[in-house]
C-alpha cells in the first residue's frame, strides 16, 4: 500500500480536516469519536451535547429545543447550523474536526459545504480539505439494545451498555463513583422515534455523500476496537484520496 504522502508528519500535528461521523443513534458514533480525538488531537463536536448543555443552562437556543429534543425530533436547521458555526469559527477547531451528529439532514449537508468553502472558514488551517464522512452500520434491532441499555455518567460522560458494557458496580461510574443516569429520549418510545426521524431524514444524506464519492461505509456491529481501527485507516485513505 502507499503510504500517505504526509504519514511523516505526526498525527497531533497534522492538518486532519472535517471528519465526518454518520450513523443511527446508539451506532458508536461517540465512542469512535473519541478515539480518533485522541489519535489526531482534534475536538468532538457533537450537536446532541452541545443542545443538552444549552437545555441545562436555560439559554435561548436551550429553550427552544427544549421540547422538540423530548419528543425526539429534530431542531430546526437554522438554529443547529448558526451553533455549529460558531463551534467551527473557534481555535481549537482549526487543524480539522470531528462531526457527531451533525449534518443530520441533506439540507444541514449542503449548508455545511457552502460554509467550508465561505470566506468566514477560510481563516482555519484545514479550509481546503474536503470532508471524510465515515458511516458506522449496525442493524435495527442491535440499535435498540444498545440504547435502551445505554447510561451515562452526568460528572464525566463515559458510556456504559447494562448489556454490553456494564460498570463493575451497577449503576455506579467505574471512573469518579457518581451515580449513572439514563438520558431521558433513551426511554423506549422515544427512542423508536428518534430511529424513525433517523431513517426518514438521515438516511438521504448517505446518498448526498455517495455522490460526491466520499462516503466509507463501515460495520458498526463489529468488537468496537475493530471498528476504530477501520475508522483510522478510513481517515488516512481519505487524505489519500
Ligand atoms: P444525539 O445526542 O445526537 O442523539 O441528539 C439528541 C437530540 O438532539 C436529537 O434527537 C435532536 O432532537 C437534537 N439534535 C442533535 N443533533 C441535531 C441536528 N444535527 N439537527 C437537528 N437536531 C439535532
Amino acid at each position: 500500500m502507499v503510504a500517505p504522502a504526509h504519514s511523516a508528519v505526526q498525527p497531533k500535528a497534522r492538518n486532519v480536516g472535517p471528519i465526518i461521523l454518520l450513523g443511527a443513534p446508539g451506532a458508536g458514533k461517540g465512542t469512535q469519536a473519541k478515539q480518533i480525538m485522541e489519535a489526531y488531537g482534534i475536538p468532538q463536536i457533537s450537536t446532541g451535547d452541545i443542545l443538552r448543555a444549552n437545555v441545562a443552562q436555560g439559554t435561548e437556543l436551550g429553550k427552544q429545543a427544549k421540547a422538540i429534543m423530548e419528543r425526539g425530533e429534530l431542531v430546526p436547521d437554522q438554529l443547529v447550523c448558526d451553533m455549529v458555526a460558531q463551534r467551527l469559527l473557534q481555535t481549537d477547531c482549526e487543524r480539522g474536526f470531528i462531526l457527531d451528529g451533525f449534518p443530520r439532514t441533506v439540507a444541514q449537508a449542503e449548508w455545511l459545504d457552502q460554509f467550508l468553502a465561505s470566506e468566514r472558514f477560510a481563516r482555519q488551517k484545514c479550509a481546503h480539505l474536503p470532508p471524510v464522512v465515515i458511516e458506522i452500520a449496525v442493524g435495527y434491532n442491535q440499535l435498540l439494545k444498545r440504547l435502551t441499555g445505554r447510561r451515562s455518567c452526568p460528572t464525566c460522560g463515559r458510556i456504559y451498555n447494562v448489556h454490553f458494557q456494564p460498570p463493575r458496580v451497577t449503576d455506579v461510574c467505574d471512573v469518579d463513583g457518581a451515580k449513572l443516569v439514563t438520558r431521558k429520549d433513551d426511554s423506549e418510545e422515544v427512542i423508536a422515534e428518534r430511529l424513525k426521524a433517523y431513517e426518514r431524514q438521515t438516511l438521504p444524506l448517505t446518498e448526498y455523500y455517495k455522490g460526491k464519492g466520499r462516503l466509507r461505509v463501515l460495520d458498526g456491529e463489529k468488537d468496537p476496537d475493530l471498528v476504530t481501527a477501520e475508522t483510522l485507516k478510513a481517515i488516512e485513505h481519505g487524505h489519500s484520496m
